[in-house]
Formats: structure tokens, C-alpha cells, sequence
């Protein structure tokens, strides 16, 4: 073996949902929104002063983070903006976990928290969901160098209250807790109004899913103004430039748009809701879902083959090849047509004699 391949920094990556290049098909599986972006982004973009790319970015993102202090009513140093909220998250990784003991999180979650613990040598601890999948908050009451949960979780759907985020800050005023609100909008709770009362909590957001900027990257923490100084100090030691002139000035555009924000996420729970109804009757087990997925299993019918029986008809969900889960599908809500075909063809499906049946 080379020396220099002794000093390589091995790292086991990530693996994002596949981003495949067909004109035709119904992608259902990364949780993006079936809606373009609101039409002031497009504005926006139109009148951009491309004259302005010759310069750095704003190392302040001013024109976002005010616009972010103005809609949810928080001063602009409780905000810090960055590349998508997996930028956001592994920057908070970096910054609040360096403690020797083990940072907790569930151990059916969003599966980038384990690989940024790895990165940055964390240590951390799984605690156990229930049967249910449902986050147990004693798991929560041990020694720890910091907490991470995503409200709602993924890739369950299911979410908890304000009441069980503020059990967990009560249990642990020793260290950060931080609460991935990656899928906030479509119907629960936000710990946001805990940030006033609790100096060690840290919400997070992103513009990906409910406000259709997936591919601007942006995302955002919310929290008291030491924590964010912290991250700003740990940020603008590893990159100053992260928000683009672009994502800046797309972005603000994105949250002045209330009314077109509303009405988007409205009508992502309500085709939601049909969806689910009409998978109950075919049989299917769905889980509670406050996010813009819905998380599935059949008896009859195994996960991985109804994946690929879809993938060959150009519908793409997730599919997740490990224990516990890999007997279920999460299904990302599209479009009412597209959901329809999705529908249709679980329909078909499950009439043709020739489909392997589990049991
Ligand atoms: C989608 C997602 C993110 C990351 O989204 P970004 O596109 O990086 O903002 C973070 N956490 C969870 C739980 C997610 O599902």
C-alpha cells in the first residue's frame, strides 16, 4: 500500500436518492416539490444584474436573512443561512458537538447524521424508535454531547409536538439540541417559539421541499444569537463565500411570497390525503404523515419488487435497502395526475395473477 493512501481521510459517503435524466417520468423519490417555485423568484432571476456575479456574495446574505427575521419575526442574528440545510446540519455538527461524550439520535432517521458524525470523529449513540417507529423521549434523558432530531422524522413521516421538543430541552440543559425541520410546513408543529426560553436549541429549516428550490440550495437555522455566532465563527473559518448572489436574492424573493407558499403546501396535504385514502384501500399500511411523503408497506406485496415493478414504468420512489425498513416504500407526494398514474398502476398491478404474492 502507497504511504500517502495511509493518510487518505476514509469516509463511508452519503447516498442521495438517484437524479435520473428522462424527459418522461414521475420522480416521487427525494421528497422535491412537484410546483415550480414561486413566480417572484422568477422575477427575480429575469431582473438579476448579472453585472453583480463579478463580485463576492454578501458573506452576510443581508437580503435573505431580513427577509427570513421578518417572516418568522426573529432578529437577523438569531438567523444563519446556508448551502441547503445539509450544509446548515454539518455545519451545526461541526460547531456545538465536540464533547467526548456521544451525540443522540434515533436510530431510524435521516441517514446523514451518521455520516457527518463519522466525518468530524463524534461520537454518538442510537436510541431505539418503538415498534410503531415512534420517537421515545426517555431515550433522550442519558448523558450526552448533543442531540439531533428530525421533527418530522424521516423516513417515517411521523412527527411529535412542541410539547415532547420541550421534554427534551427540559432533560438536557447541558447540551445542544438540535431539530431538524426539514418538512415543518405540511402540517406540524415548530419548536421555533422555544428558541426565546432555551439558549441551547437549534431549528432548522430548508427551502428545498416547501418552498420548490431544491436546486437553489438553501437552508437556515433559527436560534439564540450565541448559537449562531458560533456557527457564523466555525463557517467563515472553513468558507465565507457559501450563499451564492443568486440563492441570496432568489431566496428572499421565495419567502415574500406567502400567499403562493400557502397555497403550494396546501395543495401537496390535500393530494396527500387522497393519496393515502386511496392506498388504505388497496390494503396498504400508511403511516401518519405531516410531510410531503407518505411511508408505506403491504402485507401481500414485497417493497423492493413493487420498487422495481415502478422503476420500469419510469416512477421512481425510495427504497431503502436496510433492516427494519427495507419492507416499506416512501412514496414523495407529486402532482394530483401524477399521483393518479402512480394509483393506476399500483391498481393494475395488483389485479395481474402473475405478481408475486409474499407468504
Ligand atoms: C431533505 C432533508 C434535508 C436536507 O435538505 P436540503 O436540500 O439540504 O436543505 C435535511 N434533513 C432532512 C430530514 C431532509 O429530509
Amino acid at each position: 500500500m502507497k504511504e500517502w493512501k495511509k493518510n487518505i481521510r476514509m469516509v463511508e459517503p452519503y447516498v442521495a436518492g438517484e437524479q435520473p435524466q428522462f424527459e418522461h417520468m414521475i420522480k416521487l423519490n427525494t421528497n422535491e416539490n412537484p410546483f415550480p417555485p414561486s413566480p417572484l423568484v422568477t422575477e427575480a432571476l429575469k431582473n438579476m444584474n448579472t453585472e453583480k456575479l463579478r463580485l463576492y456574495p454578501d458573506t452576510t446574505s443581508d437580503i435573505l436573512v431580513s427577509a427570513l427575521a421578518e417572516y418568522y419575526n426573529v432578529k437577523k442574528n438569531q438567523i444563519f443561512v446556508g448551502v441547503g440545510s445539509d450544509d446548515v446540519l454539518a455545519m451545526a455538527f461541526l460547531t456545538f458537538f465536540h464533547s467526548d461524550k456521544p451525540v443522540l439520535f434515533a436510530d431510524i432517521t435521516y441517514s446523514f447524521y451518521d455520516v457527518w458524525a463519522n466525518l468530524y470523529r463524534i461520537p454518538y449513540k442510537t436510541v431505539a424508535v418503538g415498534e410503531d417507529f415512534k420517537l421515545h423521549k426517555e431515550g433522550y434523558y442519558e448523558e450526552n454531547g448533543g442531540i439531533v432530531i428530525a421533527n418530522p422524522n424521516a423516513p417515517t413521516s411521523l412527527c411529535v409536538g412542541r410539547d415532547f421538543i420541550e421534554d427534551i430541552l427540559i432533560h438536557n440543559k447541558d447540551s445542544v439540541v438540535i431539530v431538524d425541520e426539514a418538512y415543518i410546513d405540511f402540517g406540524a408543529e415548530t419548536a421555533l417559539p422555544l428558541i426565546e426560553k432555551y439558549d441551547n436549541l437549534l431549528v432548522v429549516q430548508t427551502f428545498s421541499k416547501s418552498r420548490s428550490l431544491a436546486g437553489m440550495r438553501i437552508g437556515y437555522a433559527m436560534g439564540n444569537e450565541e448559537l449562531i455566532e458560533a456557527l457564523m465563527n466555525v463557517k467563515n473559518a472553513y468558507n465565507s463565500y457559501t450563499m451564492s448572489t443568486a440563492a441570496i436574492l432568489l431566496g428572499a424573493a421565495a419567502v415574500k411570497d406567502v400567499a403562493y407558499f400557502k397555497n403550494n403546501i396546501k395543495r401537496i396535504m390535500d393530494t396527500r390525503e387522497y393519496v393515502r385514502a386511496e392506498l388504505e384501500q388497496m390494503g396498504f399500511k400508511v403511516l401518519d404523515s405531516k410531510t410531503n411523503f407518505l411511508f408505506i408497506h403491504h402485507e401481500k406485496i414485497k417493497a423492493k419488487e413493487l420498487f422495481e415493478a415502478l422503476r420500469g414504468e419510469n416512477i421512481f420512489v425510495r427504497y431503502f435497502n436496510k433492516p427494519v425498513i427495507d419492507d416499506y416504500l416512501r412514496v414523495t407526494i407529486g402532482t394530483k395526475e401524477q399521483m393518479q398514474v402512480f394509483l393506476g398502476f399500483l391498481t393494475a398491478y395488483f389485479q395481474n395473477p402473475f405478481v408475486a404474492k409474499k407468504g
